[in-house]
Protein backbone atom coordinates (compact mmCIF):
# COMPACT_ATOMS: atom_id res chain seq x y z
CA UNK A 1 0.00 0.00 0.00
CA UNK A 2 1.53 3.44 -0.40
CA UNK A 3 2.24 5.52 1.99
CA UNK A 4 2.04 9.44 1.77
CA UNK A 5 4.40 11.15 3.64
CA UNK A 6 5.73 14.41 5.03
CA UNK A 7 7.97 16.91 3.48
CA UNK A 8 9.93 18.34 6.17
CA UNK A 9 13.46 20.16 5.63
CA UNK A 10 13.38 18.75 2.35
CA UNK A 11 12.99 15.34 3.71
CA UNK A 12 10.24 12.44 3.20
CA UNK A 13 9.46 11.51 6.69
CA UNK A 14 6.37 9.71 8.58
CA UNK A 15 4.37 11.40 11.13
CA UNK A 16 6.17 11.31 14.49
CA UNK A 17 3.37 10.05 16.74
CA UNK A 18 4.06 6.91 13.85
CA UNK A 19 0.76 6.70 13.16
CA UNK A 20 -1.39 6.85 9.77
CA UNK A 21 -4.57 7.20 8.15
CA UNK A 22 -6.73 4.93 5.76
CA UNK A 23 -7.23 6.89 2.04
CA UNK A 24 -10.16 6.13 0.22
CA UNK A 25 -10.89 5.69 -3.28
CA UNK A 26 -14.13 7.62 -3.73
CA UNK A 27 -15.04 5.50 -6.97
CA UNK A 28 -14.82 2.19 -4.71
CA UNK A 29 -14.71 3.03 -1.31
CA UNK A 30 -11.92 1.23 -0.66
CA UNK A 31 -8.27 2.19 1.07
CA UNK A 32 -5.39 2.41 -1.53
CA UNK A 33 -2.93 4.30 0.92
CA UNK A 34 -2.06 5.30 4.08
CA UNK A 35 -1.45 8.98 5.12
CA UNK A 36 1.40 10.33 7.93
CA UNK A 37 -0.95 11.10 10.84
CA UNK A 38 0.96 14.00 11.98
CA UNK A 39 0.57 16.11 14.97
CA UNK A 40 1.88 19.57 16.24
CA UNK A 41 5.20 18.22 16.69
CA UNK A 42 5.48 17.50 13.15
CA UNK A 43 4.40 20.82 12.47
CA UNK A 44 7.13 22.21 14.82
CA UNK A 45 9.82 20.74 12.98
CA UNK A 46 8.32 22.23 9.69
CA UNK A 47 8.55 25.45 11.15
CA UNK A 48 12.00 25.31 12.33
CA UNK A 49 13.05 23.85 8.60
CA UNK A 50 11.16 26.64 7.36
CA UNK A 51 12.75 29.36 9.45
CA UNK A 52 16.27 28.23 8.82
CA UNK A 53 15.48 28.20 5.10
CA UNK A 54 14.49 31.53 4.63
CA UNK A 55 17.75 33.87 4.16
CA UNK A 56 18.87 31.37 1.29
CA UNK A 57 15.30 31.68 -0.03
CA UNK A 58 15.20 35.31 0.26
CA UNK A 59 18.75 35.72 -0.59
CA UNK A 60 18.23 33.81 -4.37
CA UNK A 61 16.17 37.15 -5.15
CA UNK A 62 12.98 37.79 -7.61
CA UNK A 63 14.44 36.15 -10.59
CA UNK A 64 16.10 33.34 -8.51
CA UNK A 65 13.07 32.03 -6.85
CA UNK A 66 11.27 32.68 -10.13
CA UNK A 67 13.32 30.13 -12.41
CA UNK A 68 12.96 27.55 -10.07
CA UNK A 69 8.83 27.95 -9.64
CA UNK A 70 8.98 27.73 -13.74
CA UNK A 71 11.10 24.69 -13.34
CA UNK A 72 8.41 23.08 -10.75
CA UNK A 73 5.54 24.11 -13.08
CA UNK A 74 7.99 22.46 -16.19
CA UNK A 75 8.23 19.11 -14.35
CA UNK A 76 4.14 19.12 -12.91
CA UNK A 77 3.35 19.74 -16.44
CA UNK A 78 5.69 16.69 -17.55
CA UNK A 79 4.32 14.29 -15.11
CA UNK A 80 0.35 15.82 -16.25
CA UNK A 81 -1.04 12.68 -16.56
CA UNK A 82 0.16 10.78 -13.63
CA UNK A 83 -0.79 13.97 -11.80
CA UNK A 84 -4.64 13.84 -13.13
CA UNK A 85 -4.84 9.86 -13.20
CA UNK A 86 -3.46 10.42 -8.98
CA UNK A 87 -6.34 13.52 -8.80
CA UNK A 88 -9.27 11.72 -9.72
CA UNK A 89 -8.73 8.12 -7.90
CA UNK A 90 -7.99 10.39 -4.69
CA UNK A 91 -11.30 12.78 -5.44
CA UNK A 92 -13.52 10.83 -7.20
CA UNK A 93 -13.31 13.30 -10.51
CA UNK A 94 -13.62 12.70 -13.82
CA UNK A 95 -9.98 12.19 -14.97
CA UNK A 96 -10.78 14.34 -18.18
CA UNK A 97 -11.69 17.27 -15.22
CA UNK A 98 -8.23 16.60 -13.95
CA UNK A 99 -6.53 16.53 -16.92
CA UNK A 100 -7.89 19.48 -18.72
CA UNK A 101 -8.61 21.71 -15.82
CA UNK A 102 -7.36 20.92 -12.42
CA UNK A 103 -3.37 19.72 -13.19
CA UNK A 104 -3.10 22.56 -16.05
CA UNK A 105 -4.18 25.25 -13.66
CA UNK A 106 -2.03 24.15 -10.82
CA UNK A 107 1.33 24.56 -13.38
CA UNK A 108 -0.36 27.62 -14.50
CA UNK A 109 -0.97 29.17 -10.82
CA UNK A 110 2.99 28.48 -10.59
CA UNK A 111 3.96 30.15 -13.31
CA UNK A 112 1.00 32.84 -13.45
CA UNK A 113 3.01 33.77 -9.42
CA UNK A 114 6.50 32.82 -10.82
CA UNK A 115 6.44 35.70 -13.33
CA UNK A 116 3.78 38.16 -11.62
CA UNK A 117 6.21 38.39 -8.27
CA UNK A 118 9.15 39.61 -11.10
CA UNK A 119 6.75 42.17 -12.57
CA UNK A 120 5.50 43.41 -8.45
CA UNK A 121 6.14 46.49 -8.44
CA UNK A 122 5.25 49.00 -5.16
CA UNK A 123 3.93 52.45 -4.77
CA UNK A 124 5.77 55.81 -4.42
CA UNK A 125 3.99 58.90 -3.03
CA UNK A 126 5.66 62.24 -3.46
CA UNK A 127 4.93 65.06 -1.16
CA UNK A 128 5.69 67.94 -3.31
CA UNK A 129 9.26 69.04 -2.30
CA UNK A 130 8.22 68.10 1.04
CA UNK A 131 9.36 64.32 1.14
CA UNK A 132 8.63 61.09 -0.73
CA UNK A 133 7.30 57.80 0.35
CA UNK A 134 7.80 54.82 -0.92
CA UNK A 135 6.25 51.52 0.07
CA UNK A 136 8.56 48.63 0.58
CA UNK A 137 7.24 45.45 0.78
CA UNK A 138 9.04 42.45 2.17
CA UNK A 139 8.16 38.72 2.47
CA UNK A 140 6.68 38.02 5.66
CA UNK A 141 9.02 34.91 6.42
CA UNK A 142 7.49 31.68 7.54
CA UNK A 143 3.56 31.38 6.54
CA UNK A 144 0.71 29.04 6.85
CA UNK A 145 -1.16 27.53 3.85
CA UNK A 146 -4.12 25.08 4.59
CA UNK A 147 -6.33 23.55 1.72
CA UNK A 148 -9.57 21.75 0.95
CA UNK A 149 -10.33 18.29 -1.29
CA UNK A 150 -12.58 20.02 -3.86
CA UNK A 151 -9.39 20.76 -5.96
CA UNK A 152 -7.08 19.72 -4.33
CA UNK A 153 -3.41 20.63 -6.21
CA UNK A 154 -5.52 23.15 -8.32
CA UNK A 155 -5.87 25.16 -4.58
CA UNK A 156 -2.90 24.03 -3.23
CA UNK A 157 -1.01 25.46 -5.69
CA UNK A 158 -3.02 28.91 -5.59
CA UNK A 159 -1.86 29.39 -2.02
CA UNK A 160 1.84 28.38 -2.25
CA UNK A 161 2.68 30.03 -5.26
CA UNK A 162 2.03 33.30 -4.51
CA UNK A 163 3.59 32.85 -0.90
CA UNK A 164 7.02 31.51 -2.30
CA UNK A 165 7.00 33.67 -5.29
CA UNK A 166 6.57 36.67 -2.89
CA UNK A 167 9.52 35.33 -0.74
CA UNK A 168 8.15 33.64 2.42
CA UNK A 169 8.93 29.61 3.24
CA UNK A 170 5.90 27.65 3.74
CA UNK A 171 3.80 25.17 5.77
CA UNK A 172 1.10 23.57 3.87
CA UNK A 173 -1.11 21.32 4.86
CA UNK A 174 -3.45 19.18 2.31
CA UNK A 175 -6.39 17.82 3.19
CA UNK A 176 -6.65 14.95 4.73
CA UNK A 177 -9.05 13.40 2.93
CA UNK A 178 -7.49 14.84 -0.79
CA UNK A 179 -3.73 14.04 0.19
CA UNK A 180 -2.39 12.43 -3.12
CA UNK A 181 -1.37 15.42 -5.41
CA UNK A 182 0.36 17.51 -2.43
CA UNK A 183 2.69 14.03 -1.58
CA UNK A 184 3.26 14.03 -5.65
CA UNK A 185 4.39 17.35 -5.73
CA UNK A 186 6.94 17.02 -2.77
CA UNK A 187 8.62 14.66 -4.96
CA UNK A 188 9.40 17.39 -7.49
CA UNK A 189 10.69 20.17 -5.75
CA UNK A 190 14.36 18.95 -4.93
CA UNK A 191 14.28 18.17 -8.81
CA UNK A 192 13.12 21.49 -9.11
CA UNK A 193 15.97 22.77 -7.29
CA UNK A 194 13.92 24.82 -4.55
CA UNK A 195 16.23 24.60 -1.17
CA UNK A 196 15.26 22.08 1.67
CA UNK A 197 12.65 23.48 4.16
CA UNK A 198 11.52 26.11 1.79
CA UNK A 199 8.48 24.14 1.18
CA UNK A 200 7.08 21.79 3.75
CA UNK A 201 4.05 19.94 3.49
CA UNK A 202 2.62 18.40 6.76
CA UNK A 203 -0.26 15.51 6.11
CA UNK A 204 -2.72 15.06 8.22
CA UNK A 205 -5.96 16.00 10.04
CA UNK A 206 -7.41 19.65 10.16
CA UNK A 207 -8.14 19.37 14.26
CA UNK A 208 -4.24 18.61 14.67
CA UNK A 209 -1.94 19.88 11.90
CA UNK A 210 -4.43 22.58 10.75
CA UNK A 211 -5.03 23.66 14.59
CA UNK A 212 -1.28 23.95 14.94
CA UNK A 213 -0.32 25.42 12.07
CA UNK A 214 -3.11 27.74 13.45
CA UNK A 215 -1.84 28.46 16.86
CA UNK A 216 1.98 28.13 16.11
CA UNK A 217 3.03 31.71 17.59
CA UNK A 218 6.17 31.71 14.46
CA UNK A 219 3.89 31.59 11.72
CA UNK A 220 2.31 35.31 11.46
CA UNK A 221 0.18 34.55 8.26
CA UNK A 222 -2.42 32.09 7.04
CA UNK A 223 -4.10 31.64 4.20
CA UNK A 224 -7.20 29.68 4.42
CA UNK A 225 -9.98 27.99 2.07
CA UNK A 226 -12.25 25.10 3.37
CA UNK A 227 -15.36 25.18 4.96
CA UNK A 228 -16.67 28.59 6.72
CA UNK A 229 -17.14 27.00 10.29
CA UNK A 230 -13.49 25.89 10.25
CA UNK A 231 -12.83 29.76 8.72
CA UNK A 232 -14.61 30.85 12.02
CA UNK A 233 -12.52 28.60 14.12
CA UNK A 234 -8.90 29.58 12.61
CA UNK A 235 -10.08 32.92 13.05
CA UNK A 236 -11.19 32.64 17.15
CA UNK A 237 -7.69 31.55 17.66
CA UNK A 238 -5.55 33.69 15.38
CA UNK A 239 -6.97 36.79 15.84
CA UNK A 240 -6.22 37.25 18.94
CA UNK A 241 -2.33 36.40 17.72
CA UNK A 242 -3.25 39.13 15.35
CA UNK A 243 -2.09 37.12 12.68
CA UNK A 244 -2.93 38.22 9.33
CA UNK A 245 -5.60 36.14 7.20
CA UNK A 246 -6.95 35.44 4.46
CA UNK A 247 -10.24 33.17 4.49
CA UNK A 248 -11.68 31.67 1.53
CA UNK A 249 -15.47 30.19 2.41
CA UNK A 250 -18.38 28.63 1.83
CA UNK A 251 -20.84 29.64 -0.69
CA UNK A 252 -24.82 29.38 -2.09
CA UNK A 253 -24.29 31.05 -5.56
CA UNK A 254 -27.05 32.59 -7.28
CA UNK A 255 -27.67 32.42 -11.03
CA UNK A 256 -30.23 34.73 -12.00
CA UNK A 257 -31.52 33.92 -15.82
CA UNK A 258 -33.25 36.44 -17.09
CA UNK A 259 -35.70 36.04 -20.39
CA UNK A 260 -33.93 38.35 -22.85
CA UNK A 261 -30.89 35.76 -22.56
CA UNK A 262 -29.05 33.27 -25.53
CA UNK A 263 -31.27 30.30 -23.96
CA UNK A 264 -28.85 27.87 -25.58
CA UNK A 265 -25.66 29.03 -24.43
CA UNK A 266 -26.92 30.00 -20.83
CA UNK A 267 -28.61 25.82 -20.62
CA UNK A 268 -25.38 24.91 -21.53
CA UNK A 269 -23.66 26.56 -19.38
CA UNK A 270 -25.93 26.27 -16.57
CA UNK A 271 -25.76 22.50 -16.48
CA UNK A 272 -21.90 23.10 -16.40
CA UNK A 273 -22.27 25.84 -13.18
CA UNK A 274 -24.49 23.07 -11.45
CA UNK A 275 -22.76 19.74 -11.77
CA UNK A 276 -19.38 19.94 -12.86
CA UNK A 277 -17.03 18.06 -10.09
CA UNK A 278 -19.94 16.36 -8.77
CA UNK A 279 -21.05 20.51 -7.60
CA UNK A 280 -18.07 20.48 -5.48
CA UNK A 281 -17.19 23.73 -6.74
CA UNK A 282 -17.30 26.67 -4.12
CA UNK A 283 -18.09 28.54 -7.54
CA UNK A 284 -20.89 26.35 -8.37
CA UNK A 285 -24.33 28.11 -8.93
CA UNK A 286 -26.58 26.48 -6.79
CA UNK A 287 -29.76 28.96 -6.59
CA UNK A 288 -31.21 29.12 -9.77
CA UNK A 289 -33.55 32.19 -10.05
CA UNK A 290 -35.38 31.91 -14.21
CA UNK A 291 -37.70 34.99 -14.88
CA UNK A 292 -41.32 33.73 -14.61
CA UNK A 293 -42.17 33.97 -18.52
CA UNK A 294 -39.26 31.26 -19.38
CA UNK A 295 -39.23 29.15 -15.76
CA UNK A 296 -41.23 26.45 -17.69
CA UNK A 297 -39.23 26.24 -20.91
CA UNK A 298 -36.33 26.34 -19.10
CA UNK A 299 -37.28 23.70 -16.34
CA UNK A 300 -38.41 21.32 -18.63
CA UNK A 301 -35.11 21.76 -21.00
CA UNK A 302 -32.79 21.94 -17.80
CA UNK A 303 -33.90 18.58 -16.40
CA UNK A 304 -33.83 17.04 -19.88
CA UNK A 305 -29.92 17.94 -20.15
CA UNK A 306 -29.46 17.23 -16.04
CA UNK A 307 -31.16 13.77 -16.82
CA UNK A 308 -28.71 12.83 -19.43
CA UNK A 309 -25.68 13.29 -17.62
CA UNK A 310 -23.93 10.71 -17.36
CA UNK A 311 -22.10 9.51 -13.87
CA UNK A 312 -19.49 6.74 -13.91
CA UNK A 313 -16.27 5.56 -13.22
CA UNK A 314 -14.21 8.42 -12.94
CA UNK A 315 -11.33 6.87 -14.83
CA UNK A 316 -14.15 6.71 -17.85
CA UNK A 317 -13.33 9.53 -20.86
CA UNK A 318 -17.28 9.65 -21.53
CA UNK A 319 -17.94 10.06 -17.26
CA UNK A 320 -19.70 13.80 -16.78
CA UNK A 321 -19.81 13.40 -13.31
CA UNK A 322 -17.63 10.75 -10.93
CA UNK A 323 -17.79 10.14 -7.03
CA UNK A 324 -18.61 12.82 -4.15
CA UNK A 325 -15.13 12.63 -2.13
CA UNK A 326 -16.06 10.82 1.08
CA UNK A 327 -18.86 8.66 2.48
CA UNK A 328 -19.82 11.09 4.99
CA UNK A 329 -19.71 13.96 2.45
CA UNK A 330 -22.42 11.49 0.71
CA UNK A 331 -24.35 11.39 3.38
CA UNK A 332 -24.52 15.06 4.45
CA UNK A 333 -25.38 15.51 0.90
CA UNK A 334 -28.15 12.82 1.00
CA UNK A 335 -29.31 14.55 4.13
CA UNK A 336 -29.95 17.65 2.70
CA UNK A 337 -31.78 15.99 0.59
CA UNK A 338 -34.22 14.11 2.88
CA UNK A 339 -34.21 17.53 4.69
CA UNK A 340 -35.33 19.62 1.60
CA UNK A 341 -38.26 17.05 0.71
CA UNK A 342 -39.41 17.42 4.41
CA UNK A 343 -39.46 21.53 3.64
CA UNK A 344 -41.53 20.82 0.94
CA UNK A 345 -38.79 20.43 -2.27
CA UNK A 346 -40.18 18.84 -5.22
CA UNK A 347 -37.15 16.56 -7.25
CA UNK A 348 -37.59 17.09 -10.48
CA UNK A 349 -34.58 14.49 -11.27
CA UNK A 350 -32.05 12.51 -8.98
CA UNK A 351 -32.43 12.56 -5.48
CA UNK A 352 -30.97 9.44 -4.35
CA UNK A 353 -27.36 7.39 -4.42
CA UNK A 354 -26.62 5.74 -7.77
CA UNK A 355 -24.97 2.09 -7.14
CA UNK A 356 -22.93 1.15 -10.01
CA UNK A 357 -21.38 -2.74 -10.61
CA UNK A 358 -18.12 -4.35 -10.39
CA UNK A 359 -15.48 -2.69 -8.94
CA UNK A 360 -17.36 0.23 -8.33
CA UNK A 361 -19.97 -1.19 -6.59
CA UNK A 362 -18.92 0.39 -3.04
CA UNK A 363 -18.79 4.04 -4.67
CA UNK A 364 -19.70 7.22 -3.28
CA UNK A 365 -22.08 8.23 -6.71
CA UNK A 366 -24.88 10.43 -6.05
CA UNK A 367 -27.34 11.31 -9.09
CA UNK A 368 -27.42 15.10 -10.27
CA UNK A 369 -30.45 16.44 -8.37
CA UNK A 370 -33.06 19.34 -9.04
CA UNK A 371 -35.54 20.39 -6.86
CA UNK A 372 -38.15 23.19 -6.85
CA UNK A 373 -41.14 24.95 -5.06
CA UNK A 374 -39.10 26.38 -1.83
CA UNK A 375 -38.86 29.68 -0.64
CA UNK A 376 -35.58 31.54 -0.20
CA UNK A 377 -35.74 31.63 3.74
CA UNK A 378 -35.93 27.50 3.89
CA UNK A 379 -32.59 25.65 4.82
CA UNK A 380 -32.25 24.02 1.67
CA UNK A 381 -31.84 27.85 0.24
CA UNK A 382 -29.50 29.20 2.79
CA UNK A 383 -27.43 26.07 3.87
CA UNK A 384 -24.30 25.09 1.71
CA UNK A 385 -25.17 21.75 0.51
CA UNK A 386 -21.65 21.33 -1.81
CA UNK A 387 -22.86 18.31 -4.06
CA UNK A 388 -25.01 17.73 -6.89
CA UNK A 389 -28.07 19.47 -5.91
CA UNK A 390 -30.19 22.86 -6.91
CA UNK A 391 -32.83 24.37 -6.41
CA UNK A 392 -35.25 26.58 -8.91
CA UNK A 393 -36.96 29.31 -8.14
CA UNK A 394 -38.96 31.75 -10.32
CA UNK A 395 -38.54 35.32 -9.85
CA UNK A 396 -40.67 38.22 -11.31
CA UNK A 397 -38.59 41.34 -12.56
CA UNK A 398 -34.99 42.45 -11.86
CA UNK A 399 -35.64 44.08 -8.03
CA UNK A 400 -37.14 40.52 -7.54
CA UNK A 401 -34.46 38.86 -8.58
CA UNK A 402 -32.00 40.77 -6.80
CA UNK A 403 -34.04 40.43 -3.33
CA UNK A 404 -33.77 36.54 -3.95
CA UNK A 405 -29.85 36.42 -5.04
CA UNK A 406 -28.84 38.59 -2.06
CA UNK A 407 -31.35 36.81 0.54
CA UNK A 408 -28.28 34.50 1.69
CA UNK A 409 -25.37 34.58 4.69
CA UNK A 410 -22.93 34.08 1.94
CA UNK A 411 -21.59 36.36 -0.96
CA UNK A 412 -18.83 34.44 -3.11
CA UNK A 413 -19.91 34.44 -6.35
CA UNK A 414 -23.32 34.73 -9.14
CA UNK A 415 -24.11 34.11 -12.00
CA UNK A 416 -26.37 36.71 -14.60
CA UNK A 417 -27.93 35.67 -18.19
CA UNK A 418 -29.18 38.64 -20.23
CA UNK A 419 -28.33 40.35 -23.16
CA UNK A 420 -28.94 43.93 -22.33
CA UNK A 421 -25.98 45.68 -21.56
CA UNK A 422 -27.16 47.85 -19.17
CA UNK A 423 -28.99 45.54 -16.92
CA UNK A 424 -26.04 43.52 -16.92
CA UNK A 425 -24.08 46.68 -15.11
CA UNK A 426 -27.07 47.68 -12.87
CA UNK A 427 -27.53 43.60 -11.74
CA UNK A 428 -23.90 43.72 -11.34
CA UNK A 429 -23.34 46.52 -8.93
CA UNK A 430 -26.29 45.69 -7.34
CA UNK A 431 -25.28 41.78 -6.34
CA UNK A 432 -23.63 41.04 -2.86
CA UNK A 433 -21.18 38.71 -3.91
CA UNK A 434 -17.42 39.46 -4.60
CA UNK A 435 -17.43 37.74 -8.22
CA UNK A 436 -20.41 38.54 -10.83
CA UNK A 437 -19.78 36.18 -14.05
CA UNK A 438 -22.33 37.67 -16.83
CA UNK A 439 -23.09 35.65 -19.29
CA UNK A 440 -20.12 32.84 -18.65
CA UNK A 441 -19.06 31.13 -15.87
CA UNK A 442 -15.78 29.88 -14.59
CA UNK A 443 -13.72 32.50 -16.85
CA UNK A 444 -10.52 33.01 -14.54
CA UNK A 445 -8.21 35.84 -15.18
CA UNK A 446 -5.64 34.85 -12.35
CA UNK A 447 -4.89 38.29 -12.15
CA UNK A 448 -8.30 39.26 -10.50
CA UNK A 449 -9.19 39.58 -6.89
CA UNK A 450 -11.15 36.63 -6.01
CA UNK A 451 -12.67 36.46 -2.75
CA UNK A 452 -16.32 36.55 -1.16
CA UNK A 453 -18.43 38.41 1.19
CA UNK A 454 -19.95 38.11 3.86
CA UNK A 455 -19.72 34.33 5.43
CA UNK A 456 -17.71 33.98 2.19
CA UNK A 457 -14.79 34.83 3.73
CA UNK A 458 -11.97 38.06 4.18
CA UNK A 459 -9.22 39.24 2.11
CA UNK A 460 -8.93 38.32 -1.41
CA UNK A 461 -6.87 36.07 -3.49
CA UNK A 462 -5.50 36.45 -6.89
CA UNK A 463 -2.78 38.51 -8.67
CA UNK A 464 -1.14 41.80 -6.88
CA UNK A 465 -3.97 40.97 -4.03
CA UNK A 466 -2.25 37.63 -3.45
CA UNK A 467 0.96 39.38 -3.67
CA UNK A 468 0.15 41.90 -1.34
CA UNK A 469 -1.07 39.81 1.26
CA UNK A 470 2.25 37.64 1.07
CA UNK A 471 4.46 40.49 1.90
CA UNK A 472 4.33 42.78 4.81
CA UNK A 473 4.41 46.85 3.56
CA UNK A 474 6.80 49.08 4.88
CA UNK A 475 6.48 53.00 4.31
CA UNK A 476 9.54 54.61 4.01
CA UNK A 477 9.75 58.41 4.50
CA UNK A 478 12.35 60.71 2.90
CA UNK A 479 12.77 64.37 3.57
CA UNK A 480 13.39 65.89 0.35
P1 LIG B 1 -12.95 22.13 5.75
O1 LIG B 1 -13.16 23.47 6.34
O2 LIG B 1 -13.51 20.95 6.43
O3 LIG B 1 -11.40 21.82 5.58
C1 LIG B 1 -10.51 22.67 4.89
C2 LIG B 1 -9.11 22.43 5.40
O4 LIG B 1 -9.02 22.84 6.76
C3 LIG B 1 -8.70 20.95 5.38
O5 LIG B 1 -7.33 20.85 5.08
C4 LIG B 1 -9.01 20.54 6.79
O6 LIG B 1 -8.32 19.38 7.19
C5 LIG B 1 -8.56 21.77 7.55
N1 LIG B 1 -9.10 21.89 8.91
C6 LIG B 1 -10.17 21.24 9.45
N2 LIG B 1 -10.33 21.62 10.74
C7 LIG B 1 -9.36 22.52 11.01
C8 LIG B 1 -9.00 23.29 12.16
N3 LIG B 1 -9.67 23.20 13.32
N4 LIG B 1 -7.96 24.14 12.09
C9 LIG B 1 -7.27 24.28 10.92
N5 LIG B 1 -7.54 23.56 9.81
C10 LIG B 1 -8.57 22.71 9.85
O7 LIG B 1 -13.45 22.24 4.25
P2 LIG B 1 -13.57 21.07 3.21
O8 LIG B 1 -12.23 20.43 3.02
O9 LIG B 1 -14.73 20.23 3.59
O10 LIG B 1 -13.87 21.88 1.86
C11 LIG B 1 -15.14 22.24 1.47
C12 LIG B 1 -15.42 23.69 1.83
O11 LIG B 1 -14.45 24.53 1.22
C13 LIG B 1 -16.75 24.16 1.32
O12 LIG B 1 -17.40 24.90 2.32
C14 LIG B 1 -16.39 25.08 0.16
O13 LIG B 1 -17.31 26.07 -0.11
C15 LIG B 1 -15.10 25.64 0.64
N6 LIG B 1 -14.33 26.14 -0.49
C16 LIG B 1 -14.20 27.50 -0.65
C17 LIG B 1 -13.52 28.02 -1.74
C18 LIG B 1 -13.33 29.48 -1.91
O14 LIG B 1 -12.47 29.87 -2.69
N7 LIG B 1 -14.07 30.34 -1.24
C19 LIG B 1 -12.96 27.13 -2.77
C20 LIG B 1 -13.14 25.73 -2.49
C21 LIG B 1 -13.81 25.26 -1.38
P3 LIG B 1 -9.05 17.93 7.08
O15 LIG B 1 -9.22 17.67 5.62
O16 LIG B 1 -8.11 17.01 7.73
O17 LIG B 1 -10.34 18.05 7.82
Amino acid sequence: MDELLNLIGGKRCAAMSGGWIDVHEPATGMVYARLADSDERDVQAAVEAATQACAVWQGLGREGRSQILLRLADLIERDLERFAQAESRDNGKPVRLARTVDIPRAVANFRFFATAAVHFASEAHLMDDVAVNYTDRQPIGVVGAISPWNLPLYLFTWKIAPALAAGNCVVAKPSEVTPLTAHLLADLVEEAGMPPGVLNIVQGLGPKVGAAITAHPDIPAISFTGGTRTGAEIARVAAPMFKKLSLELGGKNPVLVFADCDFEEMLTTTVRSSFRNQGQICLCGSRILVERSIYERFKQAFVERVKALHVDDPMDPKSDLGAVVSQQHMEKVLEHIRLAKEEGATVLCGGTRIVLGGRLAKGWFLAPTVLEGLGPGCRTNQEEIFGPVVTMQPFDDEAHALALANDSPYGLASVVWTSEVKRAHRVARALRTGIVWVNCWMVRDLRTPFGGMKQSGIGREGGVEALRFFTEAKNVCIRL
